[in-house]
């Protein structure tokens, strides 16, 4: 029962530069799996590609049952809309709309029903933020903010590239244990891209890339094991 699989992916940018060069990897439904490797190693790339925001140059991508590579432009951005949640390392809130209002975004973007983010925002430590605009929040707020806005459609993974890059220790493991919630309270899949050997030590599981190529894996990373 794998949530994300990739079979064979090759990614050939116009520039010539090869990010992949033939990775396959599957990601089990309810689980969290850090993605580290050296910069440029093609962590984003893979990243993009699995979610869809991307299109590899030849392999395949599966979210659940459906292929998103077999999948037309108008019809994947509709798919990973409904199915897909994302958190960026540099939150993506939009300033001018309120918590609750980018919380509520992607419901509007995938054309699904408003509901209530009281239940979310109480549960990731905001009940008391909703009205306020992000530049009032914290980074650890802003980031628990980009959390909720990428479980309100309840999408099957939720993919974070660098979600703690921007944080300071503290609100990094904040972040962090969220993210474990999200998987083990919520039942989703979290993919997160992390040169953090810290953050990778919070995911059940660490695929390591490098070159473009899977080069490693480990369960039940420890700090000091992913870091050697
Ligand atoms: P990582 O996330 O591990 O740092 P990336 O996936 O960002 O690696 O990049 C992998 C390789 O692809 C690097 O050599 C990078 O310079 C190149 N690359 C990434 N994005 C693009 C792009 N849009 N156009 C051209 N080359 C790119
Ligand atoms: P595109 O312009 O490529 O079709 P979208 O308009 O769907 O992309 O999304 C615009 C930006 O918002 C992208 O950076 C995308 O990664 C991000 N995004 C898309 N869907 C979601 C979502 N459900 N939650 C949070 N961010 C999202």
């Amino acid at each position: 029962n794998d949530a994300v699989r990739v079979e064979s992916l090759y990614k050939t940018y116009d520039n010539g530069v090869t990010a992949l060069d033939g990775v396959s990897a599957a990601f089990a439904s309810g689980t969290f799996t850090a993605v580290m490797g050296p910069s440029g190693s093609g962590k984003s790339t893979l990243l993009q590609c699995a979610a869809g925001l991307d299109e590899p140059t030849a392999g395949r991508v599966f979210i659940g049952g459906t292929e998103l590579t077999a999948t037309k432009d108008t019809a994947r951005t509709k798919f990973r809309r409904g199915r897909v949640g994302f958190v960026f390392q540099d939150y993506n809130l939009l300033p001018s709309l309120t918590v609750e209002q980018n919380v509520l975004l992607p419901l509007r973007l995938a054309g699904k029903r408003r509901k209530d983010p009281k239940a979310i925002l109480g549960r990731l430590g905001l009940g008391d933020r909703t009205h306020e605009l992000p530049e009032r929040l914290s980074g650890g707020q802003r980031q628990r903010v980009a959390v909720a806005r990428a479980l309100v459609t309840e999408p099957a993974v939720i993919f974070a590239d660098e979600p703690t890059g921007a944080l300071d220790m503290r609100s990094a493991r904040e972040v962090l244990t969220l993210l474990r919630a999200v998987v083990h309270e919520f039942g989703r899949t979290v993919v997160m891209v992390t040169h953090d050997p810290v953050a990778a030590a919070h995911a059940d599981s660490v695929l390591f890339l490098a070159d473009g190529r899977l080069a490693g894996s480990l369960a039940r990373p420890t700090a000091e094991a992913v870091a050697e």
